[in-house]
C-alpha cells in the first residue's frame, strides 16, 4: 500500500490551468521532493494534498483511504510553511502543546510527546522561551516541533527552509534528513531549490506550468534526464 497517491489532479484558478492531471505515488517512508520554478503549481499541489485547496479532478489518498473530501483535520498530517506561524505571546512548550491541548489529548501523554519532541529537535533548553527570544534556526525547529508532536502519517513541508541565510539553510537540511532517517515518516517536500532536491529526496518531482516532467530517484534526474526542461533545470547538460 503507499503512503500517499496522488490521482489524476487537476486544478484551475479562473482562466489559467495550474494543475494539468498530476500522478504521484510514494511508498511509506519515502522522501518525496516537488522542484520546479516559481509558479508552477508546487504550492497548490501540496496545499490540495492537506486538504487546504479542492482539485476540480482527481483524488489523494492518504495510507489507502480516499480523503479527497475529508477535512485538513482529520487526514493526519502534518504541514511546515515557510513562515513560522508561531504564536507569539506562547512559550515555546505552549506552541508545541497547544494544538493536542485544543485536542483534549490527557496531560502526560502531551508531556511525554512533548519530551520526545523536544529531544529530537534539541530544543530541551528552549521550552520557557517566548518566539522573539530565538533565532530563526531555533525557530523553525520549533515549528517542526508542532508537526512531530503530532505524530502524523504525512508530513508536509513547504519550502521550510527559504528564510533562512544559506549556511543555516544547509544545517537545517541535514537536520530535516535525520530526523527523517530517524522517524522514517513519509515526508512530501516542496522547493525550487534543486541542491535541496537532489541531496534530500529519494525520489524527486520535476515540476514545470502544472505538469510532472519527471517523477525519479536524484541520480536518474540528473544523469537521464526525461526532456530538455529536466536537463537545464536540474543543471545537467543538455
Ligand atoms: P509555486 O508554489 O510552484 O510557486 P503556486 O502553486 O503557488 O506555485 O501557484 C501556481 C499558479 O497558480 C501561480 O500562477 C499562482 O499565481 C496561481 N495561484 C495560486 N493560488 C492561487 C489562488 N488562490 N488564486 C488564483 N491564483 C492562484
Ligand atoms: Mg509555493
Amino acid at each position: 500500500m503507499s503512503a500517499l497517491v496522488i490521482r489524476g489532479v487537476r486544478k484551475r484558478f479562473g482562466a489559467q490551468e495550474v494543475l494539468k492531471g498530476i500522478d504521484i505515488a510514494a511508498e511509506s517512508g519515502e522522501f518525496i521532493v516537488l522542484v520546479g520554478p516559481s509558479g508552477c503549481g508546487k504550492s497548490t499541489l501540496l496545499n490540495i494534498v492537506a486538504g487546504l485547496e479542492q482539485p476540480d479532478a482527481g483524488d489523494v489518498e492518504i495510507a489507502g483511504r480516499v480523503v479527497t473530501r475529508v477535512p485538513p483535520k482529520d487526514r493526519d498530517i502534518a504541514m511546515v510553511f515557510q513562515s513560522y506561524a508561531l504564536y507569539p505571546t506562547m512559550t515555546v512548550r505552549q506552541n508545541i502543546t497547544f494544538g493536542m491541548e485544543c485536542r483534549g489529548v490527557p496531560k502526560r501523554q502531551q508531556a511525554e510527546a512533548l519530551a520526545r519532541t523536544a529531544r529530537l529537535l534539541q530544543i530541551e533548553a528552549l521550552l520557557e522561551r517566548k518566539p522573539a527570544q530565538l533565532s530563526g534556526g531555533q525557530r523553525q525547529r520549533v515549528a517542526m516541533g508542532r508537526a512531530l508532536v503530532r505524530d502524523p502519517l504525512l508530513f508536509l513541508f513547504d519550502e521550510p527552509l527559504s528564510n533562512l541565510d544559506a549556511k543555516l539553510r544547509v544545517e537545517m537540511r541535514m537536520e530535516i534528513k535525520q530526523l527523517h532517517r530517524r522517524i522514517g515518516a513519509t515526508m512530501v517536500y516542496v522547493t525550487h531549490d534543486q541542491i535541496e532536491a537532489m541531496t534530500m529526496a529519494t525520489r524527486i518531482a520535476v515540476m514545470h506550468q502544472g505538469a510532472v516532467q519527471q517523477f525519479a530517484d536524484p541520480d536518474t534526474v540528473y544523469n537521464r534526464p526525461a526532456n530538455l526542461f529536466v536537463a537545464r533545470f536540474m543543471g545537467a547538460p543538455p
